[in-house]
């Protein structure tokens, strides 16, 4: 008889997210009168912009024409595509970064997910407690991170870096030498990120041991102050060191039209001087057809001077609901972190509540759903996420109640 891959059954129980979904439709089952408004999860509300539309009715009429007509992408992304991202994101930056260093994909959830394939079985992997949940659960599904602790809720061979208001929410530097060490700033959940000279410790420690960061970028048109890295290549060294996973979800509004890219510089080996560009190429060729024609040509929409507008205009939107968010709570006397180059509010839960304590409070008392810090690893017990990825309206309401309590 066949067997499955029984890593995959070493998997916790209930994602985070279903739970919070069954927990909410249970309380709007019994209470049908109240309008519950959603603060938890991280999904863009506002429409994509103009330009994008446009471009995706030219590429779909197209596909239509025979002499315009596209099939199969190429493996790494169209040229045109990969050209905007490398003038736009990265050497309008002073970052020196090619296009044929960037792998143009469906998704950072993905990327972020898959990435991990490239390195050899035994590797150490290291990430920051909390975390964005897939970097763990990718690498459990790999066999890679030991055996699971339900009690702290951990594994026996990854390495947790805590990020709490006592540090700043910025790990220090690992005890003992990972492999992988995944990053993501402006961070998910935190919603805090780190400067320039605070990343570019992690790149020098990287080079110095000889570790990958595996930097995730997903929140980079968010960064609102001077001094924050919008690439890992704006650190000295970083190409010998860094993969940069980037996304057009929350940057330009793609959750539903899906679009991301990795870059894997081609100065990035091993320690037989095995290019990970050469491989991470290879994997794509083999497990990936490309992302559709007309997606790949939104995106190129979105680098364009009228592009960058809107989608600024939209960051904008959010940012406004951000620092409502953020002053609101201030204001009604709770501890808030993140809203300022990111659109996650990260607040420690009053009076020692659990964080699933005061998810239930808010639900009950605000009807407001927000997310447990716990779920997204020991170190987020008692703290809470709210985004600001709601609309305006939804968003005053929430706060207004949340003050009232
Ligand atoms: C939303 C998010 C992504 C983006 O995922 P896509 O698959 O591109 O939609 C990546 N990393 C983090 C941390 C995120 O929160």
């Amino acid at each position: 008889m066949f067997r499955v891959n029984e890593n995959y059954l070493k998997l916790p129980g209930s994602y985070l997210f279903s739970t919070i979904g069954k927990k909410v439709s249970a309380y709007a089952a019994a209470h049908p009168e109240e309008t519950v408004i959603r603060l938890g999860i991280g999904d863009v509300t506002q429409p994509l912009p103009p330009v994008v539309i446009e471009a995706l009715h030219k590429a779909v009429d197209e596909m239509g024409n025979a002499s315009t007509f596209h099939g199969y992408a190429p493996d790494l992304g169209y040229e045109f595509l990969r050209k905007a991202i490398s003038e736009n994101d990265f050497q309008a930056r002073g970052c020196q970064i090619t296009p044929d260093e960037i792998f143009v994909s469906d998704g950072a959830k993905s990327d972020s997910a898959n990435i991990q394939e490239i390195f050899a079985a035994d590797s150490r992997i290291a990430v920051c407690d909390p975390v964005y949940p897939v970097y763990v659960d990718s690498n459990v599904m790999a066999g890679r991170t030991g055996t699971y602790d339900a009690a702290t809720e951990t594994w026996s061979d990854v390495i947790y870096m805590p990020c709490t208001a006592e540090n700043g929410f910025v790990p220090d530097l690992p005890k003992e030498r990972p492999d992988l060490i995944y990053l993501c700033f402006p961070n998910n959940p935190t919603g805090e990120t780190l400067t320039k000279v605070q990343l570019q410790e992690w790149v020098d420690y990287a080079n110095r041991e000889g570790c990958v960061i595996i930097f995730d970028a997903a929140y980079e048109a968010y960064i609102s102050q001077e001094d924050i890295p919008h690439s890992i290549y704006e650190c000295k060294g970083a190409e010998t060191c860094a993969i940069e996973l980037r996304s057009f979800s929350k940057n330009a509004g793609f959750t539903g039209l899906r679009l991301a890219y990795t870059v894997v510089p081609k100065a990035l080996k091993d320690q037989n001087g095995t290019s990970l560009n050469a491989l991470w190429a290879r994997r794509h060729g083999t497990k990936y057809n490309g992302a559709p024609y007309i997606v790949q040509r939104a995106g190129e929409a979105v680098y364009t001077p009228e592009g960058q507008a809107q989608v600024r205009e939209m960051v904008g939107k959010y940012m406004k609901n951000a620092s409502y968010i953020l002053n609101g709570l201030k204001e009604a006397g709770y501890e808030v972190y993140g809203g300022v180059n990111s659109p996650y509010v990260w607040l420690r839960t009053p009076d020692q509540m659990t964080s699933w304590e005061f998810f239930d409070y808010l639900l009950e008392n605000a009807h407001v759903v927000g997310t447990p810090g716990s779920g997204f690893g020991p170190s987020g017990e008692h703290y809470f996420r709210l985004t600001a990825f709601g609309t305006w309206e939804n968003t005053v309401k929430a706060v207004d109640r949340i003050k009232a309590l």
